[in-house]
């Protein structure tokens, strides 16, 4: 494990009001072969809170030749809009790149945060986000926003009788979350698709967790195939249950229509997100699918 001290005199100042900041590189690890825990630390982390599981923040990362990556200031009146504006008024060859990622935990005795970057295809393939947690190494400073209220959606924890986790391992920071804030005994049965057996994790929990791992392997279906497959031929226990679902958009999509057409849940029973999408980078534009669920997200929030 690499280790720094965090907040160099050169990291720049970090907006105020918003929940944005700057964060910066102060130790990596990897643990996994296609998993890279950063731990992120800086005087901007001083009284961070998590306040729940499966907190999103938007990271931005540095474009070539930048040491920081170039965020606006913070409007004077502290609007989200306006900070969005500005940030889409920086020229495109110097805006940084945003990417989703999971608070994977916070060390309040030491004002860091871990985030767990999956290093998805191989060499110098994957994004810009991949790229850049390849060669991550103390002092690499990045943007933050979040969490926070804009994103976040509040998993009711241990109110069904039991909890369903599907998601490949892009979810496993959120499930790690979820299993650590199981309340005691909740029961949950977790299908989680990884690559291979060197990607299974540990998770610490209170709760009566069961997780069924599905392995890729070398030359195997396309992702979430083996996830969507796992989960419809499950036999699911007994009671209520609340689903989360996370990972490839299809494979999402697919889960929640199987969870509702065939097994009857109700809509507002289940927490799903489109993490990544095949072919398709997070800057480029949603699709009517993508349209389509987020209309149905905001009609299910009112
Ligand atoms: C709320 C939320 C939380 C998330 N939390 C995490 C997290 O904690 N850890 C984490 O690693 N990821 C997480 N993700 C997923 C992550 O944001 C995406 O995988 C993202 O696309 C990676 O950015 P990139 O720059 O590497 O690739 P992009 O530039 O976005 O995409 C480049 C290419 O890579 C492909 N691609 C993207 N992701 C994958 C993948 N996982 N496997 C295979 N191909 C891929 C795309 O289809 C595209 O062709 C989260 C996403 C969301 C929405």
């Amino acid at each position: 494990m690499q280790q720094h001290s965090p907040a160099t005199p050169a990291t720049p100042a970090t907006p105020a009001a918003l929940p944005v900041r700057y964060v910066e590189v102060v130790a990596v690890r990897r643990t996994s072969p296609r998993m890279v825990r950063v731990t992120f630390g800086g005087d901007a982390l001083a009284g961070f809170r998590l306040d729940g599981p499966d907190q999103q923040v938007k990271l931005y990362f540095p474009r070539q030749g930048q040491r920081a990556p170039r965020l606006p200031g913070p409007p004077a009146d502290g609007d989200v809009m306006r900070w969005y504006q500005a940030f889409h008024a920086i020229p495109e060859d110097e805006r940084p790149w945003a990417r989703s990622y999971t608070v994977r935990a916070h060390h309040p005795r030491h004002d860091t945060i871990d985030i767990d970057f999956v290093l998805h295809g191989t060499g110098t393939a994957g994004g810009p986000a991949t790229r850049w947690a390849r060669t991550a190494a103390p002092g690499d400073v990045l943007g933050m926003f979040g969490p926070s209220a804009y994103f976040a959606r509040p998993v009711p924890l241990g109110t069904a009788d039991w909890m369903l986790l599907a998601g490949d391992e892009t979810a496993l920071p959120a499930i790690g979350t979820l299993a650590e804030w199981l309340p005691e005994g909740a029961r949950a049965v977790a299908y989680v698709e990884v690559a291979d057996a060197a990607e299974e994790q540990v998770f610490d929990t209170r709760g009566d967790l069961t997780v069924h791992w599905l392995h890729r392997g070398p030359g195997a279906a396309g992702p979430g195939e083996l996830l969507v497959r796992a989960v419809r031929a499950a036999r699911f226990p007994a009671g209520s249950v609340f689903a989360w679902l996370a990972g490839e958009a299809g494979a999402v999509r697919a889960l929640r229509r199987h969870l509702v057409g065939d097994r009857g849940l109700d809509k507002r029973d289940i927490e799903f997100t489109g993490y990544w999408r095949r072919a398709l980078s997070q800057d480029d534009a949603p699709t009517e699918e993508d349209l389509a669920e987020a209309r149905e997200r905001l009609a299910d929030a009112q």
